[in-house]
């Protein structure tokens, strides 16, 4: 292989020396299928590969979604374990996730709200010693690591924030307004306490910014009681968080998470997501399960939205999460509460497991690519040397490929079309004509097969294609296409190029 053509493959446009080589072309153009990690993603990622299927409907750019699920059993507390393996059996997360819903659906709402009271208790533990721990490295006075071994107290709201601090994430939204954070957490009738983890690459100078923001607002006495920043966050240190949290907050700039798999840890253990409506968010939540952040629209990197979702941030946890968290029955138990995790944990935890993710990518790629693989290299790779050939004859003959003459004519409610097409000495077996219409009013585009009804003289390459569809709609919504064929092939991906009549 050249060089040349090395870097083509990373290339939107092969022959351009200055276009940079871009890694995800490069992926596309080796991959049997791709799909984004949450439909949203897959949405995003049809419209970013466009250029790379040229002349094609945005929504046939042959890109699905696969939307990410995380490992229960890695996730899960103890105490959760024990929860669902009592609901559900000891083989809980390695079967078909179907019968769950309705199993953990009984559990009782003091077992759940036990649980949550344990989980808070345990990570308190955690906490206290891994900041003591990080307070003295740092050099802190000993009455100030001594401080720390006390910190916080079991039957307080606690959120939790930790993430990677690059800037997307908004990782600073809920310091907005100090001052209504100070209130809001220090309310001595109804407290909260926050856990920020967090790591920015070391090269990352607005992350580590960010980072500094909270570290100044922690500094503060009135803030120490009630938030914590812990260090070095890593997968060990979510582990205790994604337990012992009650509510576990995403605040990305909407389009910019591609899943995000955080908040989905916390469900098996009863927490409650409040989060932007992006990633996998965006198609987990209904009101029953946890809350929403945003429009569900684009705003882009804009100031003035962003004051805007901080404020609802703010409004949402003092006027409902707080208030649901301290609104108790007689048992001590708060009801809406609980329900609103019986529901999150019932319809969220089977949907977000690893075990449906792998499933989806058994069931839609990987069989479908072994069986097609095999196809491919059976008898020494007979079919797989003919679609190698189809694609170089393709490749010889596009350029002349042209249509002709189309006649409409409507009878018995149907418009049948008759378009001439040029094929040249190329094998009609190689393509596939279609009449194509845009979808109306979100309705899925029209496409229908044409049939080869005659060739205009012998080996002329110049054949009449046919189609009849419905006079619901006027003929002029309608253009044929010419696109590549061969049984078994992915088209756009293996081969991307369309010809269209109009
Ligand atoms: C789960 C996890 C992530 C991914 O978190 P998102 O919120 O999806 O970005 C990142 N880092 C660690 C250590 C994790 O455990």
């Amino acid at each position: 292989m050249t060089l040349h053509d090395l870097l083509a493959l990373g290339r939107q446009n092969p022959n351009d020396s200055s276009e940079s080589f871009n890694m995800a072309y490069l992926a596309i153009r080796g991959s049997g299928a791709v799909n984004g990690v949450s439909r949203l993603h897959g949405k995003v990622s049809r419209k970013l590969f466009e250029p790379l299927f040229p002349r094609w409907p945005a929504d046939e750019v042959p890109v699905g979604h696969v939307t990410n699920g995380v490992h229960m059993p890695s996730w899960d507390s103890e105490a959760a374990e024990d929860l669902w393996t009592k609901a559900c059996g000891k083989e809980c997360w390695l079967r078909t996730t179907e019968t769950l819903e309705q199993d953990i659906r009984r559990a009782s709402d003091t077992s759940l709200w036990q649980l949550r009271t344990d989980a808070r208790t345990s990570l308190i533990e955690y906490a206290r010693e891994r900041l003591a721990r990080q307070l003295a490295v740092s050099g802190a006075l000993p009455d100030v690591v001594d401080r720390a071994k006390h910190l916080f107290d079991p039957g307080v709201l606690r959120l939790g924030f930790a993430r990677r601090f690059a800037t997307y994430k908004r990782p600073h939204l809920l310091l907005h307004n100090p001052e209504r954070l100070l209130r809001l957490l220090a309310n001595p009738q109804r407290p909260v306490q926050l856990i920020i983890a967090g790591k920015a690459h070391p090269a990352d100078q607005a992350g580590q910014a960010l980072i500094q923001e909270w570290t100044h607002f922690i500094q503060r006495p009135e803030a120490r009681p009630h938030v914590i920043f812990l260090s070095d966050y890593d997968m060990h240190l979510t582990e205790h968080l994604v337990q012992g949290v009650d509510v576990w907050l995403n605040t990305p700039r909407r389009l910019w998470e591609a899943s995000g798999t955080s908040g989905m840890k916390v469900l098996v253990n009863g927490g409650i997501n409040l989060s932007e409506l992006d990633g996998w968010w965006a198609e987990a939540y209904t009101p029953e399960v946890g809350w929403a952040l945003g429009d569900g629209r684009e705003h882009g990197d804009d100031p003035v939205w962003d004051a805007v979702e901080a404020d609802a941030l703010y409004d949402l946890l003092e006027r409902e999460v707080i208030p649901e968290f301290y609104t108790r029955d007689e048992r001590g138990i708060p009801t809406a509460w609980v329900r609103r995790m019986r529901e999150s944990m019932t319809l969220l935890t089977p949907r977000f497991s690893a075990s449906r993710t792998v499933r989806e990518y058994t069931e839609q790629h990987y069989l479908p690519a072994a069986a097609a693989y095999h196809v491919r290299i059976a008898d020494k790779g007979a079919i797989g040397k003919q679609m190698v050939d189809w694609q170089h004859s393709l490749e010889q003959k596009w350029a002349t490929l042209h249509f002709g003459e189309v006649k409409v004519e409507t009878r018995g409610g149907q418009h049948v079309f008759e378009i001439q097409v040029y094929l040249d000495d190329l094998d009609p077996e190689a393509v596939r004509v279609e009449l194509y219409a845009n979808g109306i009013m979100g309705s899925a585009p029209v496409r229908q097969e044409m049939k080869r009804v005659r060739q205009l003289a012998v080996a002329s390459g110049d054949y009449v294609y046919s189609a009849a569809v419905s006079a619901d709609r006027p003929p002029a919504d309608y253009t044929a296409r010419v696109i590549p064929h061969y049984d078994g092939a992915t088209i756009p991906l293996e081969n991307a190029r369309i010809l269209w009549q109009r």
